[in-house]
């Protein structure tokens, strides 16, 4: 693995996620966030990690102590990349922080240091120029809770060098990722070109009336083979991020989009019914429908 030292700019959900999940791969990791305080804030997440590593994954107490010692805080950028072979930048989803972010980090980065973007929805041909190095910078793109849905996917940009996109792919590959190459530019990479249609669909069918949550699963399970349908799916995914990603849709007039959005509003999301996680979302946990033996018997 040509990389050693990795900075990860911006702890929060994920930032903090993706340098713990490095650390413990073995590399060394520096954290790069606005001031203290939010360092405080990473510290916190970073340790509670600690205790999620050894109760999912077993690790045992010296690993992740190691793992812990192995990150480094800082709020002055320049210090923050001295040494970083790669930078992982998992700040705020905001185009005009993020070209502002990448402005200063191109005059204080080491020429060697290659840039990723961790965005969900902007494309890293939007702040290529403003990075100063476009063919040393590309997405690359983690799942919440990265220690169990290990997907990372690696996208290219027009002005991405292959050398660049092959050793980042690795990279992934080294942190303990299922890496996913896309060879060009995609919103929503793959996992969210497939899902969003899909979920999509699922709704319309439930919405319009033609259908209900349980019999479209059992539709999709029973002929596919999957473990699992659409709404089944949107219970794991949660609530909240599909209806950010509606209300976002929303703006742009489509009058369908408005009304799947504010359904998800009042029906789940107001209720508290915010999936898996919250105990009941389509299904009630921890013993869903879709997972008993008979679900797909008439
Ligand atoms: P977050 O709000 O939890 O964290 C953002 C962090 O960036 C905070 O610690 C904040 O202090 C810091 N920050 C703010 N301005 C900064 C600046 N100028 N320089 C450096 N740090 C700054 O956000 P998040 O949910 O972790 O999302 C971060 C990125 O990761 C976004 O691009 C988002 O699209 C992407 N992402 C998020 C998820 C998710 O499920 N939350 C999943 C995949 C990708």
């Amino acid at each position: 693995m040509k990389y050693t030292n990795i900075t990860v700019a911006g702890s929060g959900v994920l930032g903090s996620q993706i340098a713990y999940q490095t650390a413990f791969k073995g590399f060394n990791v520096t954290v790069y966030d606005i001031n203290e305080e939010a360092l405080e804030r990473a510290q916190d997440r970073i340790i509670n990690l600690t205790q999620r590593y050894q109760e999912d994954l077993g690790a045992s107490e010296e690993e992740v102590n190691s793992a812990y010692n192995r990150i480094s805080f800082f709020y002055d950028l320049s210090k923050a990349v001295s040494h970083a072979d790669l930078l992982i930048e998992a700040i705020p989803e905001v185009v005009q922080i993020k070209t502002d972010f990448y402005k200063e980090l191109g005059k204080v980065a080491p020429e060697k240091t290659i840039f990723a973007t961790n965005s969900s929805t902007l494309l890293p041909s939007q702040f290529a120029e403003a990075t100063g190095r476009p063919e040393k910078f590309l997405a690359l793109h983690f799942a919440n809770e990265i220690r169990k849905n290990n997907t990372a996917e690696i996208m290219k940009h027009q002005q991405t060098d292959m050398k660049v996109f092959n050793e980042v792919i690795e990279f992934a590959k080294a942190i303990g990722m299922v890496a996913i190459p896309l060879y060009k530019e995609q919103p929503g990479y793959i996992l969210n070109t497939l899902l969003g249609p899909f979920l999509a669909a699922a709704t319309y069918l439930v919405m319009k009336g033609i259908s209900d949550p349980e019999t479209v699963d059992k539709t999709w399970m029973a002929a596919t083979g999957a473990p699992i349908g659409p709404f089944g799916a949107y219970d794991v995914i949660g609530f909240t991020t599909p209806y950010n990603a509606l209300i976002e849709k929303a703006k742009t007039g489509d009058k369908e989009t408005v009304k799947v959005a504010k359904w998800l509003k009042t029906e789940f999301i107001d209720k508290g019914k915010l999936g898996r996680e919250s105990g009941e979302g389509f299904y009630k946990y921890p013993h869903p429908h879709y997972m008993e033996p008979d679900f797909l018997k008439n």
